[in-house]
């Protein structure tokens, strides 16, 4: 049973790299860096055993067995268990089972993620001003369960550092359980996500704010959560640069809306800049969208453009009165996943949703379009290529004006003045609106202000905006999302890294 340490291939012990290279058969988990079975003989027999969220490739019964049966076999083999093979991840069990079947095994410990995340976050697991001791928790018990297994009580008195694993989807219920128990809800908590990996992320918090942090930077499994006073010290302490250490970003989004693009760039290493190109306001007159909402019979689909579409028509709602559930058997439809998660955090169905995430996309791929009445509720400035190809499908679209992209007020000379100065790498544009406003904001100059900069689109429409403004853009995200922006952005400064 060898430990495979964190994700850095390199945190593999010199004794579990022996027995790796000695290996007749390898019996490893998703957690387990693949580069390392490349030291296996070219002649070995790799077999993966998943485990992991919705992967279960093999299941622990399954995978006792075959440990088993290999032994049985007289076979060197090597479990390559991710981090240390005895820290969760039931390596104990798997020995027991060994154990009972009589097949002679040895354990090789490994870094253990508990402790090498935190590490490469900055984060000392214990230190002399702060606490003597640290506690490693699962965090995967659902803390809002009744009975817990986990004692919040005597984690809350004890010992200041506190690691979870696997509580990366409990970070709300961890939070409020400790708070509950007498923790400071100002207790800084650092959420590690793929530790000693190079896609590494880092988001900082406390008790009280952590889960929407980590919700904001759209932080997912595997992540390591250290809440004590300990977390405090990764900013003073980051030594392992994240993919966008070094980069400053200019974000133009809408203020309201800049929030997760920014805080994904920063759990990556990235400074930010915010420069609100563009400011959302309600339109100039809801009259007939308010008398569009009061009939909703009148329409089978209801297809929205983005979250402030979602946005305002709950305000229409609200302020006559009405609510989603009033919508009744109306269809409703999202151009992509963040307005999906507006619809569903309004407690609406979202009955479409196209695989790819272009105005199109929702034309081309709508359900039952031939004859259907659609309600589109869109901005003032819109790219209308929806609504001609959903009425070259037969569908009879009534539009409605649901909010106004305006040119934001923001003052441009800071930005102007850190442009000049070279201090920005990337900037990024969310929508078409983004780039003409932030070219307007910065007047005549922009071609000798941006010249020096990547851009970054979000897809071929905003990239051929910037194109007709004289911009040059370097990255256009396939998957036209933010997070798909993000993963462009990364990947472009690898491959200039690997040219360079
Ligand atoms: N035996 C492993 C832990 C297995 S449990 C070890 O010692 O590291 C799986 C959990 O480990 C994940 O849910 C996550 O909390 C943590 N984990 C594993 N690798 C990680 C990494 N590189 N960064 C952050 N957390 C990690």
């Amino acid at each position: 049973m060898v430990g495979a340490g964190p994700g850095d291939p390199d945190l593999i012990t010199v004794k579990g790299l022996r027995r790796l290279q000695a290996a007749e058969v390898v019996v490893y988990d998703r957690l387990a860096n693949d580069e390392l079975l490349q030291h296996a003989p070219p002649d070995a027999e790799l077999i993966f055993a998943g485990k992991g969220p919705g992967a279960h490739a093999l299941g622990q019964e399954e995978i006792n067995a075959l440990l088993i049966e290999k032994g049985r076999a007289g076979k060197r083999v090597v479990r390559l268990k991710g981090g240390d093979p005895f820290v969760f991840g039931r390596g104990g069990e798997e020995a027991e089972a060994l154990a009972a079947a009589g097949i002679p095994f040895e354990v090789v410990p490994g870094v253990t993620s508990a402790i090498a995340a935190p590490a490469y976050a900055g984060i000392p697991v214990t230190h002399r001003d702060f606490t003597p001791a640290f506690t490693v928790v699962t965090g995967h018990e659902d803390p809002t369960k009744g009975e817990s297994t986990v004692p919040w009580e005597s984690l809350a008195a004890g010992p200041d550092t506190l690691v979870f694993l696997m509580g990366v989807g409990h970070l709300e219920a961890i939070g409020a359980r400790l708070i509950a128990a007498g923790k400071a809800p100002a207790t800084p908590v650092a959420v590690v996500r793929r530790g000693t990996w190079p896609d590494q992320q880092l988001v900082l918090g406390t008790l009280a704010t952590i889960a929407e942090d980590a919700a904001l930077a759209g932080l997912t499994a595997p992540a390591v959560t250290v809440v004590g006073r300990v977390a405090g010290l990764a900013p003073s302490l980051a030594w392992f640069a994240g993919s966008l250490t070094g980069k400053t970003i200019l974000v133009t989004r809408a203020r309201d809306q800049a929030g997760a693009l920014s805080a994904r760039l920063r759990s990556f290493g990235a400074r930010v800049i915010e420069f609100p190109a563009i400011r959302i306001e309600p339109a100039e007159d809801y009259s007939d969208l308010d008398a569009a909402l009061a009939d909703p019979t009148r329409f089978d689909w209801i297809c929205f453009t983005s979250v402030n579409a979602v946005k305002a028509i709950d305000e229409r709602l609200r302020a006559s009165g009405s609510s989603w559930a009033a919508l009744g058997a109306v269809r409703l439809a999202a151009i992509g996943p963040a307005t999906a998660r507006a619809l569903q955090a309004e407690g609406a169905v979202v009955a479409y949703m196209p695989d790819t995430f272009l105005a199109d996309a929702v034309a081309a791929g709508l359900p039952d379009a031939a004859g259907a009445r659609i309600l589109l509720a869109r901005a003032d400035i819109a790219d209308l290529r929806m609504v001609e190809g959903l009425e070259r499908r037969g569908a009879r679209v009534e539009q409605f004006i649901a909010y106004r992209t305006v040119a934001s007020d923001e003052d441009a000379p800071p930005l102007r003045r850190a442009l000049t100065a070279g201090e920005v790498d990337i900037v990024t544009f969310t929508s078409s609106s983004t780039v003409r406003n932030l070219c307007q904001a910065l007047g005549d100059d922009v071609p000798a202000l941006l010249s020096g900069l990547t851009v970054a689109c979000i897809g071929p429409v905003t990239a051929g905006t910037a194109r007709e403004c004289g911009l040059t853009p370097a990255i256009v995200a396939e998957e036209h999302t933010i997070d798909g922006l993000v993963e462009a952005i990364r990947a472009f400064l690898a491959r200039s890294d690997a040219a360079g």
